[in-house]
């Protein structure tokens, strides 16, 4: 397709980016970098989207969205320069899962550790793990180099399809030995998945949980077992679980991402909600803001989801009707509940004493339901009934970083799963502090000193993920990440390599190929297609 790829010097810009989320801001400084003369709207006051850092408390500061890094991918990281730039991550520690039936399960970076862990639930398992983390670590390997790729067309339109595939098919080809593993992991269920290997209820759970994160799903739902590459899907090469926390919060990252942006050129307008996408002859020419004001350009590209750009920025009439039933029908609903508490100490887990941090305290704990309990809970969410109780995750982001409490002060971020967007009985405004509060009270059962030490919290509903986040559905990843919502068919088929049906439209965030997380990659890879279509090339 071509593209009008000179700078105009007029008033008109030669990109538009809805969004400074992390992904439009990677976008917007790789178009930057190659020359474009580039704007980025964002409707809050901070840039960031789902990865940014508030005060919820006087004093108090917490990353609203994301809270732990491990997915940015390398390329990103070098580009925008943010080591340089000041991005600290301190690793996180062990994971502890924690069970209804009392029983712990501490996972580490150090594989003797947890085998030992392990071996208290069954030797079996133990010798079972080794090979489950180096199976999982050598199809992450093979899969998530397609992360900095766009996903390939399979109907071989032309020869940018056919070399796209081939390029596929290369890395395949190398990685053909795990042809047959790769496809089951991609099809069965992580209940599948992981019950070929492990025997014990408590490990299956501990490794099974990310099935229900971000979507209805229950671990017996086929196409469930990808999201356990995710664990492993960090590049910086150090395994699984490598996971860190940002100093500063997640919103330090995305600082300096807007900081590598306008240093290569792109404006930044806070402030700015466009509420349309306009177009001439099937073409995008630029957007309306809220406010009426008129900003032309010569290409858009949407870092909303794909609902919103689709749905409510642009006109029903430039889209296909299949194309906008195909979107409508795209699955998007969060289950999430984030709370974020101000503590006036580090609560210690039961059985436990004193005020120093613990080894626990630097890693993410779990309250892991049973896999059939979380199939449970996710089908109870599905018919709009919140889990109670739910899997929960939780950590403390001031054991790393004291700047984010006042002195002596801890924050608690809590993510609560199985929490429906939409609910059958009453609505979220009315159900949220009740719900937060029997959140709490299933944490206080490991964790008893809690309920004394909380001075402040902020409890966001999925409708006020949706609200304050700009998140369709409350959704924290754009949608669900499901093999039919996944690679080449996300958001949906037809439409997987960033382009729109909207010539000069293109869709950079969560909602593209390869989803969810902060990656930076959908923005990247958008970017590339954007210079492709204008003919140059990613400086
Ligand atoms: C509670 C929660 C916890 C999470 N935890 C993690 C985690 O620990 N680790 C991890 O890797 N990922 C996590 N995620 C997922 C991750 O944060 C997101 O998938 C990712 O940040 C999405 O980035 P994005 O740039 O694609 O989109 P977004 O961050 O959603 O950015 C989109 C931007 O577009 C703006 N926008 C929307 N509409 C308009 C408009 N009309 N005009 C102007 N601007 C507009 C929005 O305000 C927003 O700034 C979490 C998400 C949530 C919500």
């Amino acid at each position: 397709m071509g593209d009008r790829g000179g700078r105009d010097e007029g008033s008109s810009y030669d990109a538009i980016i809805v969004g400074a989320g992390h992904n439009g801001l990677v976008a917007g400084f790789t178009l930057a970098k190659a020359g474009l003369r580039v704007l980025i709207l964002e409707r809050r006051d901070i840039v960031g989207g789902a990865c940014v850092t508030e005060e919820f408390a006087p004093g108090y500061r917490a990353s609203t969205g994301a809270y732990v890094l491990s997915m940015l991918r390398e390329p990103v990281w070098r580009g925008m320069k943010l080591r340089r730039r000041g991005v600290t991550v301190d690793p996180a520690g062990p994971t502890l899962n924690l069970y209804p039936d009392g029983a712990r399960y501490l996972m580490s970076d150090d594989m003797e550790a947890t085998l030992s862990e392990t071996r208290r639930f069954s030797s079996a398992d133990a010798d079972a793990l080794v090979r489950f983390e180096q199976d999982l670590g050598e199809l992450a390997r093979a899969v998530v180099p397609f992360f900095d790729r766009t996903a390939f067309d399979p109907r071989l339109r032309g020869l940018d399809d056919v070399r796209s595939a081939l390029r596929y098919a290369w890395q395949l080809y190398g990685s053909r030995r795990l042809a047959q593993d790769l496809a089951f992991l991609f099809t069965t269920s992580v209940r599948q998945f992981l019950g070929e290997r492990f025997r014990s209820e408590h490990v299956m759970a501990a490794l099974g949980w990310p099935a229900i994160n971000d979507s209805l799903a229950g671990p017996s739902t086929p196409g469930t077992a990808y999201v356990l590459l995710h664990d492993h899907a960090s590049d910086t090469g150090e395994g699984p679980r490598s996971w860190g926390f940002v100093r500063g919060g997640m919103g330090r990252l995305t600082e300096l991402m807007a900081e590598a942006a306008r240093e290569a050129g792109a404006e930044i307008r806070l402030g700015a909600p466009v509420a349309r996408v306009h177009t001439r002859d099937g073409r995008a020419t630029g957007v309306e803001l809220e406010t009426g004001e008129e900003i032309p350009a010569l290409r858009v590209l949407s870092n909303a989801d794909p609902k919103r750009t689709f749905l409510r920025l642009c006109d029903p009439d430039d889209l296909p009707a299949s194309f906008v039933g195909a979107v409508e029908a795209y699955r998007c609903t969060g289950t999430s509940m984030k709370i974020n508490l101000g503590l006036g100490g580090l609560p210690m887990l039961a059985g436990g004493s004193g005020t120093t941090p613990q080894p626990y305290h630097t890693g993410v704990m779990e309250l892991d339901p049973f896999l059939t309990d979380m199939d449970a809970h996710q089908a109870e969410a599905q018919r709009g009934i919140a889990a109670d109780p739910a899997h929960i995750e939780l950590c403390f982001p001031t054991v790393h970083d004291a700047s984010l409490a006042p002195d002596g002060k801890h924050i608690m971020t809590v993510d609560v799963n199985s929490q429906p967007y939409r609910l059958a009985d009453g609505d979220w405004d009315t159900m949220k502090e009740a719900r937060a509060d029997r959140a709490i009270a299933q944490i206080a059962e490991h964790f008893p000193t809690l309920p004394s030490m909380i001075e402040h919290r902020q409890v966001l509903s999925p409708l006020d993920l949706e609200r304050v986040l700009g998140l369709t559905g409350g959704h924290a990843l754009h949608g669900d990440m499901a093999p039919d919502q996944l690679l080449f068919l996300r958001p949906v088929r037809g439409y997987g390599d960033y382009r729109t049906p909207i010539r000069g439209l293109y869709l950079c965030g969560a909602g593209t190929h390869p989803g969810g997380g902060v990656t930076g990659a959908n923005g990247r890879n958008c970017a590339r297609e954007v210079l492709r279509d204008a003919k140059r090339r990613i400086a």
